[in-house]
């Protein structure tokens, strides 16, 4: 494919020709074809250099090849990488300890991509709903917001609105019930005896960095503690200090009572979730109902400490805080000189619709490319801002300048 921004035949349009030449087409990439990192920068294989102002969708919040976070790999790389559940081995203890007490909770089942850990804490609430709650036999109900993404399996595109990550991938994984996002009313009216679970991004990233409106999360913790239903916050993409806090549902002073954490987890190094509960909830399982051969794996806990360590000290989520609302201040200026037509978002975590008129999403993706910024359209008009939260002030405010001049 040749592109707007290179000449016919360069190393990038050889490489991208290879990767559609054997790759199937579940992705759209930008052209650009990536051979180096480090922080907030990678570079390409004709050597251009570009801020990352994506962060792998929150899987990179540390940046790329965080030494701290190289370092724990590499040390448990000499080690021992993999032994199954089917052994013990001398880190898992400790990760899932420190996780635990990280999400201010008892128990921790993990596993690998974020997908699974939400299968898992679907799998959780059906159970829990059964065996605690007393709900009959297969009537177990979940409820849903609209516009999720919760992952890409066939249970979670059952309960998906995009008709792109569902249509002909029938037939659908019954038990599930969608509702407006931040529409209380909606969900109050959706919960039954036979209900067991509301899972909820606290923030949907992939709707567009959309917050709920003020008292919804509290609106729903009230709601799931009266009905005896569990509440789930998928924090995936917002937890882990992507928004100044360690969770999104603390902006509300709100605990659920499942966490399922995936993405920054991993420090972008190897896939790395997990779901994290009580005792009570999580305690339902019992050997052989669950599993996964990489779960939990030696190599995975020992980047999966490191993560939590780095989280311990309050001093990331600060940074992310405080950069934060620089961004946001920033994003506020190009709005209101009319160059986008919303702003969304918490911490280092935006959402920005573009005006129309000066392009979709995506061809502002592409023009920031050429000047050297790394982001990711969705839906249309939006952008999704999401930096590693290594990224300087002066980083963000030169990658908000190159912005507003791709907006003319
Ligand atoms: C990315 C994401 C997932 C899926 O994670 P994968 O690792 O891609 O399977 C689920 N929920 C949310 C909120 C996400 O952002």
């Amino acid at each position: 494919m040749s592109t707007a921004h290179t000449p016919p035949h360069t190393p990038t349009d050889l490489l991208i020709a290879a990767a559609e030449a054997h790759s199937a087409r579940n992705y759209d990439p930008l052209p650009v074809v990536v051979a180096t990192a480090e922080g907030a920068w990678v570079t390409d294989v004709e050597g251009r250099r570009y801020l990352d102002l994506l962060a792998g969708y929150s899987a990179l919040n540390f940046g790329h090849r965080h030494p701290r976070l190289i370092a724990a790999a590499k040390a448990q790389l000499d080690r021992v990488t993999l032994t199954s559940r089917a052994f013990h081995h001398d880190r898992y203890g400790d990760f899932c300890a420190r996780l635990a007490e990280l999400c201010g909770m008892e128990t921790v089942l993990p596993m690998n991509t974020g997908a699974e850990a939400v299968e898992t804490a679907v799998k959780t609430a059906r159970k829990w709903g059964y065996r605690v709650k007393g709900v009959p036999a297969g009537m177990a109900r979940i409820v849903v917001a609209g516009n999720n993404f919760h992952g890409r399996t066939t249970t979670l595109v059952s309960l998906s609105t995009d008709t792109a990550a569902r249509a002909d991938f029938g037939p659908y994984t019954p038990g599930f019930t969608i509702v407006p996002y931040g529409d209380l009313t909606a969900l109050r009216a959706a919960v039954t005896e036979n209900t067991v679970a509301v899972l909820l991004e606290p923030i949907q990233g992939e709707a567009g960095v959309i917050v709920p409106p003020p008292g919804y999360l509290a609106g729903v913790r009230a709601l799931t503690r009266e009905r005896n239903v569990l509440f789930v916050a998928d924090e995936i993409q917002s937890g882990l200090g992507r928004t100044g806090r360690t969770f999104a549902c603390e902006h509300e002073g709100v605990v659920p009572d499942v966490y399922v954490l995936g993405k920054a987890l991993g420090g972008g190094i190897v896939p790395v979730s997990a779901v994290v509960s009580s005792a009570a909830v999580l305690g339902v399982f019992r050997p052989g109902e669950h599993g996964s051969t990489f779960g939990g794996n030696p190599l995975a806990c020992a980047v999966g400490l490191e993560v939590i360590a780095m989280l311990g000290t309050g001093e990331w989520q600060e940074r992310a805080a405080v950069l934060g609302d620089q961004l946001h201040a920033s994003l506020r200026e190009l709005a209101a000189e009319g160059r986008v037509t919303a702003v969304r978002g918490r911490g280092l975590w935006a959402g920005v619709d573009i005006d129309p008129a000066y392009g979709t999403g995506r061809e502002v993706a592409e023009r920031l490319l050429g000047r050297g910024v790394l982001v990711k359209d969705t839906h249309g008009p939006t952008i999704r801002l999401a930096p590693p939260l290594v990224v300087t002030a002066e980083e963000l405010r030169w990658g908000v300048e190159q912005l507003r001049a791709a907006l003319g």
